[in-house]
């Protein structure tokens, strides 16, 4: 007989989840995630992201639906499946007066790891998050980037195979969220699946091999970052002219528009050469001094694809 296959890190199927309040949060998702993948549940506010990870890791009760984490069924083995999860949420939620590496270690207890293990282990995650030297300092002391580390430690003490971040990075600064990313990256190589939420637009297209957008409750796109990138049939350029310009140059082929402070923004079909609009612009008399990409990429999509939601902007 020829080996099965392996079992996806998760699968989703038909979940659905009506609060008490009747809020439809979630209408039926479907979602597939590989082992070994990197994956990114992006989507507006209120879209059902924080209800997708809480019902996967057994926070909120499911109006419908099945969930298997690596072919464990989260319903009939709820234990099972928890041990294969590592969870890091996105509000700080450490005990601000225990030590670092009692943090780690009690987490690794509540598996059933014994004390000794738990505390081998609680080494060897606060070593590889750099966070050694503070092991025995009062948790509330880390800045807040040691202590987003710390929660990442603490959802690995237990090795699990399939890790969930929500919002890893939201409200760090910039420094701190491309040091976590890096962590990610390692993380992820070392074999463990990882599926974050972000509405950091960049953080996906730079860490998520895939990505799955989900918009009132119902998952619209669900593809490989690079292909959902190819989606988008034009970028958006905004060009600083050297002097002010009075008129938009003749440019029907990149539908200019005259923006408010004076620069001029152009849409240009992917792949096509910019000389032709710099030959234009030159005819017409028009210097360019500075010229940038209006958004990243993935966020043109993504507002696109949530057009029904102006209020969100990433
Ligand atoms: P996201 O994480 O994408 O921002 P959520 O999963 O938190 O979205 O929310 C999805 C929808 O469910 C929203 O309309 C939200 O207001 C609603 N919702 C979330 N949690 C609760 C709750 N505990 N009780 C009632 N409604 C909720």
């Amino acid at each position: 007989m020829p080996p099965k296959p392996a079992p996806p890190a998760l699968r989703i199927r038909g979940l659905r989840k009506t609060y008490k309040n009747g809020v439809e949060a979630l209408q039926g998702v479907d979602l597939d995630v590989a082992q070994g993948e990197f994956y990114g549940l992006l989507g507006p506010n209120g879209a059902g992201k924080s209800t997708t990870i809480g019902i996967v890791t057994s926070l909120v009760n499911r109006s419908a639906g099945s969930i298997e984490v690596f072919g464990v069924d989260t319903e009939n083995d709820p234990g099972g499946a928890k041990r294969l999860i590592g969870i890091v949420p996105q509000e700080l939620n450490l005990n601000q007066f225990e030590k670092p590496l009692h943090i780690v270690a009690q987490q690794a207890g509540y598996y059933g790891i014994p004390w000794r293990e738990a505390r081998e282990r609680a080494a060897e995650c606060l070593q590889w998050m750099g966070l050694w030297d503070k092991r025995t300092v009062m948790a509330r002391s880390l800045s807040g980037g040691m202590k987003r580390r710390l929660m990442i430690a603490r959802a690995l003490v237990h090795g699990p195979r399939l890790l969930i971040l929500d919002e890893p990075t939201a409200g760090v600064d910039i420094e701190i969220r491309r040091a976590t990313w890096e962590l990610l990256e390692q993380i992820n190589a070392s074999g463990t699946t990882i599926i974050l939420t972000t509405h950091y637009l960049e953080e996906a297209e730079q860490l998520c091999r895939r990505i799955a957008i989900i918009d009132r409750g119902r998952i619209v796109q669900d593809t490989d970052t690079r292909s959902l990138l190819q989606q988008l049939a034009t970028e958006t350029f905004v060009l600083d002219p050297v002097e002010p310009i009075a008129e938009i140059p003749d440019l029907p082929d990149f539908a200019p528009r005259l923006r408010a402070d004076g620069s001029i923004e152009v849409e240009h079909a992917r792949g096509s050469s910019l000389n032709e609009l710099f030959q234009v612009l030159d005819r017409a008399g028009v210097r360019i001094a500075s010229m940038r990409n209006k958004a990243n990429r993935l966020e043109e999509l993504f507002l696109r694809l949530v057009e029904h939601h102006p209020e969100v902007r990433p």
